[in-house]
């Protein structure tokens, strides 16, 4: 541990920071990116900034790993253990990246212009601007999906965003100690205890799965009287949950749910949610009313107001209601120096952060090779106004071969590395794209890979310290019960 600590120390204090890098040239192109998310960072990441003079904008100005959110929402992990502020990325940079937390209000694709405001509640005299961009990096993501039903937005906990897992968490303390309240009716205690998790997409069984372990690893221990009455329900208003897992691993994931005393309901869609209550339709047409303490809404996700309008713009090539569409360059149709990665995009591609990341990542090369190009093309410029002889008729040629090289550009490709999802009780499963065929394996092995392939996956070498610390801190001490 000693010897990890100091590596560790090491190897952060080695880091650069923005007064230690060059600041914007103006003989640059600038690129403005919107967002922070897993396309956005991983752009950022691997892009070369000697080429470009880079602004971030986003409402917040951290990188979030979205799949450990429910493991924060119970207090396996704490919130900032997955989380990287975007200048800790920036700072690696040889060029100084501006980083400004604030919301993308409009871009005009004309003009070229994104204006942006502050969004902190702490606002100084100037809260709002406008700045050129040559290529605007399109990652805002999507936004929870509530189908405009009744009380979603009021009385249910979203899943989306950090504040969101705090909620949850907050919220199912309060339920269990009214819950604990003296003399509290019976029937108060069974609605107190009842968390509802809607949507049985990849977040919603993740969320429910969490929530069993929170209630038998802990709960069970110091609420012994009323944690036997805590029961989970997930709802569901297609036949099944994970309708993009293979039928062996929903079938597992259903009976490890039946064992967990989880409550599966399919075929039921959720129609109105009041303060205490949510009203459902199932199957025969019925309506019923079930009583909650807490509610989770994990439905899915839809484009975010600015980018309708952004797709407002194109008319003609933007007619995909699900989000922006690009060509095979990640370039946004019908419009000039936009590039659209993630969420957003209405791709052949589930929206998922393996898609946006590897976006991210391709689109990162891609303006290497247009800042390539760009300097070959003022080079042959030179060239060409300068004295003509032998040999410059020569380089002449080499640059023009190097730009028509340098013009094929390689379209996306997204390379599926396969689909895991934890489902509680140390158990997780995996649709793995291995050889010719799928390999799909559930089970405490495949929860080990899990756990192993997420700490891989982490931005930074903090985050696995920070992750694997919690970790541990709960196998030692459980899950902290405080408020
Ligand atoms: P989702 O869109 O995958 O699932 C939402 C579910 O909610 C759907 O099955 C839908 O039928 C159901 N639903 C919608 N309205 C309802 C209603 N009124 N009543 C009852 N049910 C209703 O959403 P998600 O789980 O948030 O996932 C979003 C994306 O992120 C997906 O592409 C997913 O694959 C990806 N993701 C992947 C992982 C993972 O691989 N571990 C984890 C989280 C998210």
């Amino acid at each position: 541990i000693v010897t990890a600590t100091g590596v560790f120390i090491y190897v952060t204090q080695k880091d650069r920071h923005p007064g230690e890098q060059r600041d914007f040239d103006p003989e640059k192109k600038t690129i403005v990116v919107l967002g922070s998310g897993w396309g956005a960072t991983s752009m950022l990441k691997s892009l070369d900034t000697e080429d470009y003079n880079v602004v971030v904008i986003s409402p917040r100005n951290y990188f979030l790993f979205t799949p450990l959110l429910p493991s924060v929402a119970i207090g396996t992990l704490d919130s900032r253990s997955i989380i990287q502020p975007t200048r800790y990325i920036t700072r690696h940079k040889s060029r100084r990246v501006y980083v400004y937390e604030a919301e993308a209000q409009e871009v005009d694709p004309k003009n070229k212009t994104v204006t942006f405001a502050d969004n902190s509640p702490v606002k100084g005299g100037v809260s709002s601007t406008t700045i050129p961009y040559d290529y605007l990096v399109y990652a805002v993501g999507a936004e929870t999906q509530t189908f405009g039903i009744p009380g979603v937005r009021e009385h249910a906990c979203f899943m989306k965003e950090l504040h969101d897992a705090e909620k949850l968490r907050t919220t199912i303390m309060d339920c269990i100690e009214s819950a604990a309240f003296k003399d509290q009716s019976d029937d108060e205690i069974d609605r107190l205890l009842h968390c509802v998790v809607v949507g049985g997409g990849p977040t919603g069984v993740e969320l429910s799965g969490e929530l069993h372990d929170f209630l038998k690893e802990d709960l069970e221990n110091w609420y012994p009287d009323i944690a036997p009455r805590l029961r989970i329900t997930l709802i569901e208003a297609l036949p099944n949950v994970l309708p993009t897992f293979s039928r062996e691993l929903i079938k597992y994931t259903e009976s490890t749910f039946k064992e967990n005393k989880i409550d599966v309901m399919t075929k039921t869609m959720v129609k109105e949610i009041k303060e205490k209550s949510v009203t459902v339709q199932n199957a025969t047409g019925e309506r019923v009313e079930i009583p909650f303490g807490a509610i989770v809404w994990a439905a899915g996700n839809v484009g975010r107001p600015i980018t309708r309008k952004l797709m407002e713009h194109f008319p003609e090539h933007q007619t995909n209601k699900r989000g922006i569409t690009v060509d095979d360059f990640l370039r946004m149709k019908g419009a000039d120096g936009i590039f659209a990665v993630g969420d957003c995009t209405a791709t052949s591609y589930a929206p998922t952060a393996q898609v946006a990341s590897q976006e991210g990542t391709y689109l990162a090369r891609l303006f290497g090779q247009i800042a390539k190009k760009e300097k070959l093309e003022k080079r042959l410029a030179d060239l060409r106004s300068g004295p003509h002889t032998d040999e410059t008729a020569r380089e002449i040629e080499n640059v023009v071969k190097q730009i028509n090289k340098a013009s094929k550009l390689r379209p996306f490709h997204y390379s599926h590395q396969g689909s895991l999802a934890y489902i509680g009780s140390e158990k997780a499963i995996a649709d793995l794209p291995f050889l010719n065929g799928n390999f799909a394996s559930g089970g405490v092995a495949t929860y080990l890979f899990w756990r192993s392939a997420y700490l891989s996956n982490l931005f930074s070498l903090r985050n696995r310290f920070l992750v694997i610390n919690d970790w541990l801190k709960v196998k030692i001490f459980g899950r902290d019960v405080s408020r």
